[in-house]
Parts: C-alpha cells; structure tokens; sequence
C-alpha cells in the first residue's frame, strides 16, 4: 500500500504546524521523520494516523482518498499500528491481555483460537513468550517497551506509526531496541514511519529521512542523501553537523570571509553558492600549516577522536582529530581541509 500525502497544511489558530508537505511513502519503507522540537513531526504522525484533519490537501492510501479538510468522520483503518512516546500500557493488564484488547477493539471477527494464535506467533517475535502473564510494572523498561511494540503489530498492520518511542530509554537501551525495531521491520515487511528528532537514530535505521524544519519539509531522501548532500544549511547543521564557513564561492574554491584562506572543494548545490556559505563536517576539517586562523577553546575525548571546538574570527568551528594529536585550549591552529578527502 502506497501512502501519498499532498499539500498537507494544519493550522492551530495562528500557528501554522504544517505548510504544504508532498511525499509518497512507498509499501514496505522504513522512513524516518526527523526535526528539532515543534517541527510538526506529531501533527503529520497524528494526521497519518487520522486523529487530525489537515486544514488542506490530502492524503491517500493508493488511489483511495481517506483525509482531507473536508473529511469530518476519521476513515476506520484497521490496516495501521501506532506506538507512542509514553508507550501508554496499561498497569491492570498482562501482556497477552494488551495484545487481546487490541485484536477484540479492531473488530477483525476472530474466533478465540485465532486471537490467541495471531498474540502467541506476534509474542515470540517480539521476544514476550516467557513474560506473556506479567503486568507492566513487573517488566523491564526494553520489555515494556517491546509490549507496545507487540501491541501495535499483532493486528499485522500494514503501516507502523512510531512517535519517538525510544526517548524514554537509556542509551544502551536505545541502541538494542532500534535493532529489535529493524528486525521487526525485516521480518513483517509492514511499512514503518518513525519519528525522531536523534539524527543518528534515523540515520541507523531508515531507508529514507524526511527532515523538517518550521512545519516544511527540507529534504527527503536516503539517508546517505542526507547526510553527504544535504540541500541546504538547515539539513547539513541538524544532520551532519556540518560547520558553515561564510565566504564566497568562485568555481570550485571558497574563499573564507575574514580569512585570507581558500577551500578547495566543490559547491554542493546553488543553495549555498547563493547564500555564500560552505558546508564542512567536522570529519572534513583538519589542522594543518595553514588554513583559517583560529585557536583551540575545547576538547571532548569522544573515544574514536578528539572533537575540538576552535574560534575563528567567523565564529566557532568544531573539528575531529585523531586521538594522538592532543592540543590545549589556547593554542593557534589553521582549519584546512583533511587531505583523504
Ligand atoms: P516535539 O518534538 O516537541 O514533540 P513536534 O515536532 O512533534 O514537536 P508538533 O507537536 O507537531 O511538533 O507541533 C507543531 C507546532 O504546532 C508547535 O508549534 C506546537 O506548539 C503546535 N501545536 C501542536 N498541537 C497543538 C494544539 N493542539 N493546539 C495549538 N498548537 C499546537
């Protein structure tokens, strides 16, 4: 099933949480939505879900319009699965009960034998079978976790809506739910749109990353797109964490503003050329004979590397070094451009 969204706009009052979002979500995709606070991730999720009504546009399951502004009544979609922020369980109910109230509220006329059949099969692949008698409060969070997600499969929805459901979660908690979710992902074939607003979650794990950025989509693409060819400055800052020099570009060199010092490299796309910035991850930078003069403020050993924040007439500029090449704050350096480039 193909989900097409067209010129999607909400307004709440004065606020304008979504402007015109265009995208065709494809059968068996993995996408994420990714954006700072207040982007309108929600309000699209809860659109897709059909809780909301855009103010104008549409949206279509294949050729079947099933929201618009002019749609009063939710269409019944018992074909999608959703899994909130909160995970919202219930403290009074087993995990097998969870999974029954689901099957039993989406009206799928299943005699007993099947639903317990379809909460027994989704168990095991969420990993549940040993804990299927247990409350809430008598479950880890991973395992809590991995009850929403059971919840939200067993009626084998063909889309999967995530809203952040891993940001209650500690760090090593994170890293093993985002493979649990991927091998979900593999093993039901459903359509999955999650939304985040960690890049490296979405870089993990999706095929393709919409970014947003003030209710409008800035890019939607692969996530190596994103990441090596962000569109324009808002992507490259949130996602790649890309330093933006100002300057100006001549060919395929940019000449640094304030510097007398010029990038060989070439201009990702008009965006920048026109704006007069040049995108340079921190992975890109190195410190060299010359280069932009600056001089050291920070280090943080990240382990792999050292992140070094460096002040340049321009601003701030943060560069990773190899964990040998150890400098203190106060010490002149010149940005250049790493020679493996
Ligand atoms: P977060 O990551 O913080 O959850 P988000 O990207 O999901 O944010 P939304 O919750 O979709 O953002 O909100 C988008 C904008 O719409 C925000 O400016 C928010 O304040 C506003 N908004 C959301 N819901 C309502 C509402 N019910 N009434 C008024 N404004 C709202």
């Amino acid at each position: 099933m193909t989900l097409i969204l067209k010129d999607i706009s909400k307004r709440y009052g004065l606020t304008e949480a979504l402007t015109k979002v265009n995208a065709t979500i494809e059968d068996g995709e993995f996408i994420s939505i990714l954006g700072p606070s207040g982007c309108g991730k929600t309000t699209l999720l809860r659109i897709m879900a059909g809780f909301l009504n855009p103010s104008e546009g549409e949206l279509y399951e294949n050729d079947r319009l099933i929201s618009s502004a002019s749609i009063q009544k939710p269409v019944m979609r018992k074909n999608f699965g959703m899994v909130f922020q909160s995970l919202a369980l219930w403290p009074h109910m087993s995990v097998t009960q969870h999974l029954d109230y689901v099957l039993k509220a989406k009206h799928l006329h299943l005699t007993s034998a099947q639903r317990q059949f379809r909460i027994e099969e989704t168990l095991e692949k969420c990993d549940l079978l040993s804990l299927k008698n247990r409350l809430p409060g008598e479950l880890s969070g991973g395992q809590q976790q991995r009850v929403a997600l059971a919840r939200a499969m067993v009626g084998n929805p063909g889309i999967l809506l995530m809203d952040e459901p891993l940001s209650a979660l500690d760090a090593h908690l994170r890293i093993s739910m985002r493979k649990e979710i991927m091998r979900i992902h593999q093993l039901t074939e459903a359509t999955i749109i999650y939304i985040t607003h960690d890049q490296q979650e979405a870089l993990a794990m999706s095929n393709r990353i919409m970014v947003m950025n003030q209710g409008k989509v800035q890019q939607f693409a692969s996530a190596e797109a994103v990441y090596t060819q962000p569109l324009n400055p808002f992507v490259a800052a949130f996602v790649g964490k890309y330093n933006l020099f100002s300057g100006q570009w001549h060919g395929d060199g940019f000449q640094v503003a304030q510097s007398d010092f010029c990038f060989q490299v070439s201009c990702p796309n008009d965006v920048f050329r026109t704006l007069g910035l040049c995108p340079l991850r921190p992975d890109q930078l190195d410190f060299g004979s010359q280069g932009v003069a600056g001089e050291i403020v920070f280090r943080e050993f990240m382990g792999q590397y050292q992140l070094y924040e460096v002040k340049c007439d321009q601003g701030n500029f943060r560069v990773e070094i190899e964990i040998t090449r150890v400098f203190l704050a106060g010490e002149k350096v010149f940005l250049s451009l790493r020679s493996n480039l």
